[in-house]
């Protein structure tokens, strides 16, 4: 079969690229290298509140556990400067249940998701593109006519294709701390 669009990565731009086009009449099929969606988990889960706006998501209570209305910011000379945003701002989101709902979305939109399947290689001539697929230990291949990278930052398909490394990374450290309710 010969897809109007192929995506590569299951992550919530993947799966809510796929969704769209297929919302839009587009035949898609997404690939996923992992056995399920949502795994590993490399996220805090805090979602701020036009992220899921702009993505046409209700924060419902099977993913958000919590909601963030303010902080408080720590100096290290230890000021606390403490910002009430009145309203909730943000919410702090389970990434598995979220990632899942959004595969689930994508799929009800009619895109068809292949787990278990890494994209190795991409070819293009005449038009299409052909997607190599390591598939359940087996070699694929697939034909579309248009190809979304949603591999994630350290993505293999853009290095593929030639797309040049950021000329500069951000790094941020995140740590895990108790508090004293
Ligand atoms: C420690 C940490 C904490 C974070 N906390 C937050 C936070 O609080 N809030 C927030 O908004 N963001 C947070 N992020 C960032 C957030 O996780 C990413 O921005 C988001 O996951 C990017 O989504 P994505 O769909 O682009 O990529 P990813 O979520 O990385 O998804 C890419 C998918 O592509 C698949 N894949 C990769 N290569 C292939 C291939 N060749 N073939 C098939 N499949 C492939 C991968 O298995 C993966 O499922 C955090 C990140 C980290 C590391």
């Amino acid at each position: 079969m010969i897809y109007d669009v192929a995506v590569i990565g299951g992550g919530p731009s993947g799966t809510i690229a796929a969704r769209y086009a297929a919302m839009h009449g587009a035949k898609v099929a997404l690939f996923e290298e992992h056995s399920s969606i949502g795994f590993p988990v490399e996220c805090t889960g805090l979602l701020s509140t036009k992220a899921l706006q702009e993505c046409d998501i209700s924060p419902d209570t099977s993913f958000v556990i919590n909601t963030v209305r303010g902080a408080y910011v720590h100096a290290p000379d230890g000021t606390c400067i403490p910002i009430d945003g009145r309203n909730t701002r943000a919410y702090v989101v389970l990434r598995k249940v979220f990632d899942r709902k959004l595969a689930t979305m994508a799929a009800d939109a009619g895109v068809d998701i292949f787990l278990k399947s890494h994209v190795h290689n991409l070819a293009y001539e005449n038009g299409l593109n052909t997607i190599h697929v390591t598939q359940k230990g087996l070699q694929v291949k697939f034909k579309s006519k248009v190809v979304i990278a949603a591999d994630g930052p350290r993505s293999e398909i853009s290095r593929i294709v030639g797309i040049p490394k950021p000329d500069r990374l951000l790094p941020g450290i995140q740590f895990e701390v108790k508090m004293k309710p």
